[in-house]
């Protein structure tokens, strides 16, 4: 595969860029391989990628019954953050936000990390507390965050109104190095890379069933036919409990719809990105200056990937108070992806009781800001049977009662 770099781009502009390859393959599916992965997620790509890169182990299919990158992963907000309550959750965003910091040159593909800063404003008295408790947390764990004066907010972001009626603002707990990159080109670069190591990305088709003999891993049926395999990585979001349905087991799992929309672009007016939880709201800036707004889950189970009118006027209305200039602005479009949550919003990276079937999901509304640190515990999981990022995050903490509770940090933001 060839490097992208400045010469390739000059290189391409003189020959009407005539020249780039296709940056991955698209393969008919082998009949075996070692390893295949369910679901072309960025936290599927990513377990694919760390197992070829710190295992060797390249005999691998990535599965994918849409196009990669078409759940989750390319409709998210792109809020990367690691300012964790819990210890195990603090170790895995951090090890996952410090790998973000350098992925554009890792898979020589511009990820456009951009670790601008995320606020979490405290507008109650018990918000107050749970942040200045999380950011001493934080401190104990080694992750850069502080608690900051309403005067220190407004500072770095002019446009808030810190008065509001209803919820003032009272602090806020700020990781200056948290940010946003660009979901499709963490999917793409991911994807690229995997190809280049000689794994196969089948898109547009289905896993079916999972084929087990004596309880152990023998394969897939899919919709291009069975594939044999002597490991399975689940990695399917909000559609886990139906896979784990077609293993013969049940998983402690809603899924739901989490909805998000962009307003047209104007000028640049705030240049970190800002979550209100409170109210419900969080809002940044995109490059091209559209104002990218989400909020929370809708408030029953479904499969629904569209957007609905009244989650655009909670939300909306939600933010007027503390950003009065929303209420001026023209709203472009909205969308949804379903998300997969679980009782304690932590997520969970597991062997299950089918040998050789490992689960990565139950990563809710905040699972982008993770791809990276998940896909390397994921794929030592899978390499070596045990992983000390994922350890706590097995699926047997459900029966063992061994919650991480992390419903302040996870429940409402992304
Ligand atoms: C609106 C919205 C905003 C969000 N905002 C943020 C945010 O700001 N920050 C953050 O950190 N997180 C955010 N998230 C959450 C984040 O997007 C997800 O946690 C993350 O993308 C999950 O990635 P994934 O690879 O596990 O899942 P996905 O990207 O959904 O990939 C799973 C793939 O599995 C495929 N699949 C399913 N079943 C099968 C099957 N049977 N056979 C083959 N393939 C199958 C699907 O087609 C899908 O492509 C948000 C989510 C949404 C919806």
């Amino acid at each position: 595969m060839k490097r992208y770099s400045v010469f390739a781009v000059a290189r391409e502009a003189a020959r009407y860029h005539t020249g780039w390859e296709r940056a991955w393959r698209s393969p008919e599916p082998k009949k075996k391989y070692d390893v295949v992965i369910i679901g072309a997620g960025g936290h599927g790509l990513a377990t694919a990628f760390y197992l070829g890169k710190n295992y060797g182990i390249t005999n691998v299919a990535i599965i994918e019954k849409g196009w990669l990158g078409g759940g989750n992963t390319g409709r998210n907000t792109t809020i990367i953050r690691s300012n964790y309550l819990q210890d195990p959750s603090a170790a895995i965003y951090e090890k996952a936000r410090g790998l973000y910091e350098t992925m554009s040159q890792d898979l020589n593909y511009n990820v456009m990390f951009s670790p601008r800063g995320v606020m979490m404003l405290a507008q109650t008295q018990h918000e107050v507390r749970g942040y200045e408790r999380t950011a001493h947390a934080n401190a104990l764990q080694g992750v850069a965050t502080e608690f900051i004066s309403p005067r220190r907010v407004k500072e770095i972001v002019p446009i808030i109104n810190l008065h509001g009626p209803h919820y003032p603002v009272l602090g806020a707990l700020w990781q200056p190095r948290g940010g946003t990159a660009r979901h499709d080109a963490v999917a793409w670069g991911y994807a690229r890379a995997c190809s280049d190591m000689g794994m196969d990305i089948i898109q547009k088709c289905e896993v079916t069933g999972i084929r087990t003999e004596d309880g152990k891993v023998v394969g897939v049926d899919t919709t291009k036919g069975a594939i044999d395999c002597d490991k399975i990585g689940g990695v399917v979001a909000g559609h886990s409990a139906d896979l784990a349905k077609m293993a013969g087991f049940r998983l402690p799992m809603e899924s739901v719809a989490l909805q998000a929309l962009v307003s047209e672009p104007i000028k640049p007016c705030m240049d970190c990105v800002v979550m209100a939880n409170t109210v419900h709201g969080y809002m940044s800036q995109s490059d091209k200056g559209e104002m990218v707004i989400g909020g929370g889950t809708d408030g029953f189970n479904n499969y629904t990937q569209r957007g609905s009118f009244h989650h655009i006027e909670e939300t909306v209305r939600a933010l007027v108070e503390t950003f009065p200039m929303v209420s001026r602005l023209k709203m472009l479009r909205q969308w949804g992806g379903i998300v997969d949550v679980t009782g304690d919003r932590s997520p969970i990276l597991s062997t299950t009781p089918v040998e050789g079937m490992f689960l990565n999901c139950g990563w809710g509304t905040g699972g982008f800001k993770a791809i990276p640190g998940s896909g390397w515990a994921m794929a030592e999981l899978m390499a070596k049977g045990r992983s000390a990022l994922a350890d706590e995050f097995s699926m047997w903490r459900f029966k063992e009662g061994k919650f991480i509770d992390e419903s302040v940090a996870a429940g409402v933001a992304h």
